[in-house]
């Protein structure tokens, strides 16, 4: 038995000629089970016999939802996948649509010393029907169309690049959930290698990727990533990416209290982005059980701020400062086991 929602649009094809049934009746079948009300293949025109077939080959595998965080802004998910592990999701709602953060791996091997999901390795890759099973549980509790992808919940996405890429495939499938490429960002700690085949891959979306620091050296200390990929590299890389797709990239900057929040930081930031398409995403540091981290103080952040626009570097802020959201995906507290004991969304 083969799960639907483990399949893209073209390995159904496949799999349907394998068991003697029109390549041609995915047009059929992945409208439904990917389709608003999704699921039932019952009252889709299909002949009662394709039906019997159909049902003795394939299953709509569904993501149990264990637990559901609600505040104004975001909404938080935990999810159990059939193993027992467990991944979270986040909804964040946005005057101009929805936006889903969805997990790629249980755990993370990257290790960043102030991210709670690199404090659990990495059991295992979400398969694509975890992925996909993530966002079409948030949709149907929301009951609307997702208008935006963040692939940058638990886990590194380039780290399960294939099934990312796949993922990616069915989230734009246009009977579907829809979302444009230009609407998906994918955030990574910056496996150059990935970044370049990502460029030449079918559907080019947006690239966010996880700086944090304006040298290597102070890089390394927080990233252990960053000992195997300099910052040049990751520059070079991400400037490919943007000139071949002609895409804008993210350069996520979380903000660490004395660690990477000086003027002078700021300053070798805005040179090293100098000539580049891109703008710093300044994110404020969600404090984790990971000591000796905590988030700079506003006034410090301002003044960093203040300096990337003085050199004509493009700066948002994830969210107001201040404001009551911590469900942007990097401030998961990410692992399903501190869930368990309850995290909240303040
Ligand atoms: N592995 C990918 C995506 C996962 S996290 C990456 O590294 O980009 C998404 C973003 O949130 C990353 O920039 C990550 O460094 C950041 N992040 C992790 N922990 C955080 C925390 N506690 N507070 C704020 N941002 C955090």
């Amino acid at each position: 038995m083969t799960d639907y929602y483990d399949l893209t649009y073209s390995e159904l094809r496949e799999k349907l000629a394998v068991i003697g049934e029109k390549p041609s009746r995915a047009d059929i079948i992945f409208p439904v089970i990917y389709g608003m009300n999704g699921g039932s293949l019952t009252d889709s025109g299909l002949k009662k016999e394709t039906l019997e077939k159909l049902s003795g080959n394939f299953f709509c595998g569904e993501l149990e939802c264990i637990s559901t965080l609600t505040s104004e802004t975001a909404d938080k998910f935990l999810f159990q996948l059939r193993d027992g592990n467990t991944v979270e999701s986040v909804l964040m709602k946005h005057e101009f649509g929805y936006n889903v953060c969805v997990s790629t791996q249980v755990g993370c091997n990257m290790g960043c010393k102030f991210c709670a999901s690199g404090q659990l390795k990495k059991v295992r890759d979400l398969s694509l029907s975890e992925m996909t099973g993530q966002l079409l549980a948030v949709r149907k509790k929301l009951g609307q169309k997702i208008t935006g992808l963040s692939i940058m919940g638990i886990g590194e996405p380039l780290d399960n690049y294939e099934n990312v890429l796949r993922f990616i495939s069915v989230a734009m499938y246009q009977k579907g959930f829809d979302i444009g490429a230009k609407h998906i960002t994918l955030s990574t700690c910056g496996l150059v290698p990935k970044i370049y085949e990502l460029a030449g891959a079918e559907n080019p979306v947006n690239l966010a990727v996880s700086l944090h620091a304006p040298d290597d050296e102070l890089r390394r200390s927080i990233m252990p990533s960053a000992k195997k990929y300099s910052l040049a590299e990751i520059i070079k890389a991400a400037r490919y990416y943007s000139e071949r797709g002609n895409r804008r990239i993210t350069f996520e900057y979380v903000m660490l209290s004395g660690v990477n929040d000086s003027d002078e930081c700021a300053e070798k930031l805005a040179s090293l982005l100098k000539d580049i398409n891109g703008y710093v995403n300044i994110i404020r540091y969600n404090p984790t059980e990971n000591p000796p981290f905590t988030c700079s103080p506003h006034e410090r952040i301002m003044s960093f701020y203040d300096i990337l626009k003085k050199n004509g570097i493009g700066v948002t802020m994830r969210r107001e400062l201040g404001a009551s959201v911590n469900a942007a995906c990097g401030q998961l507290r990410a692992s399903a086991i501190t869930d368990r004991k309850g995290v909240n969304i303040p």
